[in-house]
């Protein structure tokens, strides 16, 4: 780390992200190959070195969002296959083949413009078993064989992948429609058997590790997982339970700036939220939302220092925030901040703060800004 930036920085350790891999790896049926997906900057931790720490690994198969997050992979000497999940406008069709990127077919109309242009691209069509998002409808098979088998030869059709949307719950009803996703997937899959299409996947982290060889039945689908939010070492939810081992691989830090007494009545911050019942030792510190740390945990999350949790008083600002030290008079200038990681015996995830926040640890560190640098271990 550079010893004079101080102000807001992650560290990541590409040791527990190859460890997460290989442990998850490891549940699956030896057989069982693993798409990593590193989209959205690899959900924040830095998607070259990511990938180039996976590659080293022995990874070959990478998933992104979109194409300029594919041939930044590509500019950083990542040359296994690379899928784009999403949607890509047709006139892009030239840069998919150029960097020998596959592309997600979301549509028929999707399908129709990519061969309009005459570019072989190579692609695999989504196909909508339930999420309703993108992809070919499952629900009508005959319609799905015609329109795989005509693009066939138009494009460069070398798979087929449907996503699941209740994967990581267990509920009977969930296990149930998770079911039925896999039938209606396989009953496509089947209708084009004789295509031997090579990438055929279904499998997120929750369905690779909750489902995968454990009931439902996913013979001729279970080839390839694709392996996102438990690489980071998070929970697709926050009720799951994943093996102790696979550990989260980001640490952000930040300093305090500032402390100081806070009199009884005097408050904290913009529209004076915080107001000190009695006297108070406040810590200013030197991240705010625009490091994206999110603002609705204005008074209500916390962080750690010298081992201990201080609680958030007052709102976030944009680029600093105020903490309650009054029970650690240890704190003072300089001192190291934890915001999500260790702190001695002390520990904040981004799953407890995403459940603090009423959402997703996938959006707390994807959130993470670029203002924040990442350093690599
Ligand atoms: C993001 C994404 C994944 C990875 O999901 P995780 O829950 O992070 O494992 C897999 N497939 C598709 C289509 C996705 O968009």
């Amino acid at each position: 780390m550079c010893q004079r930036e101080r102000r807001s920085w992650a560290t990541i350790d590409l040791n527990q992200l190859v460890r997460n891999y290989e442990i998850y790896k490891r549940s699956l049926k030896v057989d069982t190959k693993v798409m990593t997906v590193i989209k959205a900057n690899a959900y924040g931790h830095g998607d070259s070195e990511v990938a180039a720490a996976l590659q080293k690994h022995g990874v070959s198969m990478f998933a992104v969002s979109n194409v300029d997050e594919a041939v930044t992979l590509r500019q950083a000497g990542i040359t296994g296959e690379i899928l784009i999940l999403g949607y890509t406008a047709a006139d892009m069709a030239d840069v998919l083949l150029e960097h020998n990127i596959i592309q997600t077919i979301v549509s028929e109309e999707h399908a129709a413009a990519l061969a309009a242009t005459g570019i072989p691209v190579r692609c695999q069509f989504a196909i909508d078993t339930g999420m309703n998002r993108i992809g070919l409808d499952a629900d009508n098979v005959d319609a799905c064989e015609r329109i795989i088998r005509t693009y066939q030869e138009k494009l460069q059709i070398c798979g087929l992948f449907t996503h699941f949307c209740v994967a990581d719950t267990d509920q009977e009803a969930c296990v149930r429609f998770t079911g039925e996703q896999v039938q209606k997937f396989r009953a496509v899959v089947d209708s084009v058997a004789d295509l031997n299409l090579s990438y055929i996947h279904c499998c997120n982290s929750a369905a690779g590790i909750f489902h995968l060889n454990k009931g439902v039945e996913f013979k001729g689908i279970d080839r390839i997982v694709r392996l996102g939010i438990i690489l980071y070492g998070l929970k697709p939810d926050y009720s799951n339970t994943i093996p102790e081992e696979i550990k989260p691989v980001l640490t952000w830090e930040t300093s305090v700036s500032m402390v100081k007494e806070l009199n009884v009545d005097e408050t904290v911050g913009y529209g004076r939220t915080y107001k000190a019942t009695e006297k108070r030792k406040i810590a200013t510190l030197t991240t705010g939302y625009a490091d994206g740390y999110n603002r609705g945990l204005s008074n209500c999350g916390y962080v750690l220092l010298h081992g201990k949790r201080a609680p958030i008083v007052g709102r976030i600002c944009m680029d600093q925030m105020t903490v309650d030290v009054t029970d650690i008079p240890e704190a003072r200038m300089g001192d190291r901040v934890t915001l999500l990681g260790r702190n001695g015996n002390e520990i904040i995830s981004a799953d407890d703060m995403a459940q603090l926040l009423g959402t997703i640890g996938y959006e707390v560190v994807c959130c993470i800004s670029n203002r924040v640098q990442r350093f690599y271990i």
